[in-house]
């Protein structure tokens, strides 16, 4: 017999393949057990309870942080024949009054609430008496006070499981790390909780690391080897961007700026231009990249140490999304460290944040630092195994490193 996922998946979402990750918890869902699902930014995690939700029948509650985004979702899953609705602030009484009677007649399938929303009495009182198949709580990591995305409604959900003890939980999230998983399954599993984490590996980029030498040759040279393609350079400071960029300039490289301190016009008349135009290079603060999807970015390059390895995951993740050869190279050294760590002691932040912050940085310099597959431990910290990858610089030169000098900065930053 055909698997009833999979017929969901083709009939339904017109896929011919589940994505990494989204089949073992559409399996753990309808086996009943309940799953926390880990993965990046645009790996599919909707369909990790869309495609369960459809096979389960009845109806699905799916908690969300923002009105704008269970609109889009409800627009997607509509115009793929999907009975959806939501119940929220932004709606008219009248419609907000025409969506419970469709869900109350058991004609919603799936029915997105903010949690603020669910969590009151008279919903989960009116809730109890419908036939609740599934939950799945997206943005999950909302519940973490360790993160940047706290948000004091999603503390309720933990009363989720006992409220409705029968009913398989899915939490999604995009955010790895592990201080805010832990935090995650206890809050809303307390701890029994089948944790997945997938679709992290883009194995298509190169991973380097170089040591800090005179960055702005370095640079070039790295940019000069992938002339006329476009790439991303990241400076931590918007002096840097600018003097960067004029240099990649003056030695023939089209080359701009972009940082927050810019005016709006210039910013946007840059970013465009490296939309539209090919072999543009962007040397930029982190204020870039947000929302940035142009496929054709073949490198992305830090002049400086990034802030953690998620935030270096997330950056070096804008390069190669075409599929084709792509890469990300860093240059490292100890003044790097010394920054980070000041800028972390400078924070007006509670202890705990700072220790915290510290160790985050701690697993960035282990990362910069090792002699082991670079991806291995990049997955690794994901939660995700590899073998050797064979598309870092560690794997390609398997010669020792004895650059002494990078050693003794690492000793001498401690
Ligand atoms: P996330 O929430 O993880 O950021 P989404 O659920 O929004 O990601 O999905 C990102 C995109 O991937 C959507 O356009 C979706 O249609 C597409 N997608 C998801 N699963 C598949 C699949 N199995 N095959 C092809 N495309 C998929
Ligand atoms: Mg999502
Ligand atoms: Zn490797």
């Amino acid at each position: 017999a055909e698997d009833p996922k999979r017929r969901v998946l083709k009939d339904v979402f017109g896929f011919d393949d589940f994505r990494p990750g989204q089949d073992a918890v559409t399996e753990a869902l309808l086996a009943g057990r309940h799953v926390l699902a880990v993965m990046p930014t645009g790996a599919g995690k909707s369909l990790c309870y869309q495609v369960p939700a459809l096979v389960l029948g009845g109806l699905t509650i799916v908690v969300s942080p923002l009105v704008a985004l269970m609109q889009d979702q409800i627009a997607a899953l509509r115009l793929a024949g999907v009975a959806a609705d939501t119940i929220n602030s932004s709606l008219d009484r009248d419609a907000n009054v025409a969506a419970w009677r469709r869900v109350a007649a058991g004609q919603t399938r799936l029915l997105y609430l903010a949690p603020e929303r669910l969590m009151t009495a008279r919903m989960l009182e009116a809730l109890a008496r419908l036939d609740i198949r599934l939950i799945a709580v997206d943005e999950a990591h909302c519940i973490s006070q360790w993160g940047p995305a706290f948000r004091r409604e999603y503390e309720e959900l933990s009363r989720l499981r006992d409220i409705f003890p029968y009913v398989p939980i899915i939490a999604l999230t995009a955010t790895a790390d592990e201080a805010t998983r832990t935090d995650i399954a206890g809050q809303l599993f307390a701890g029994r909780v089948e944790t997945l984490v997938l679709g992290f590996d883009r194995p298509n980029i190169k991973l380097g690391i170089e040591a800090k030498q005179d960055s702005k040759r370095q640079l070039l040279s790295f940019v000069q080897r992938h002339a006329g393609r476009s790439g991303i350079v990241y400076c931590l400071s918007r002096k840097k961007t600018e003097e960067m960029a004029a240099f990649l300039e003056k030695n023939g490289v089209r080359a701009l700026a972009y940082h927050a301190g810019m005016s709006k016009d210039a910013r946007e008349a840059n970013q465009n231009a490296f939309m539209t135009l090919s072999g543009v290079v962007m040397v930029a603060t982190i204020a870039f990249g947000m929302g940035i999807d142009k496929p054709d970015v073949a490198y992305v390059f830090h002049t400086d140490l990034p802030g953690s390895l998620e935030a270096y995951y997330q950056e070096i993740g804008r390069a190669g999304r075409d599929g084709r050869a792509a890469e990300a190279h860093m240059l490292f050294g100890l003044g790097d460290i010394r920054m980070r760590r000041l800028f972390i002691d400078d924070e007006d932040a509670p202890a705990e944040h700072k220790r915290r912050a510290h160790g985050r940085l701690d697993t960035l310099i282990g990362y910069c630092e090792t002699a082991q597959c670079r991806r291995q431990i990049l997955l690794g910290y994901f939660g995700e195994s590899a073998m050797p990858c064979g598309n870092c610089d560690n794997c390609l030169d398997q010669t020792p490193h004895s650059d002494g000098e990078a050693e003794a900065r690492i000793i001498l930053a401690a």
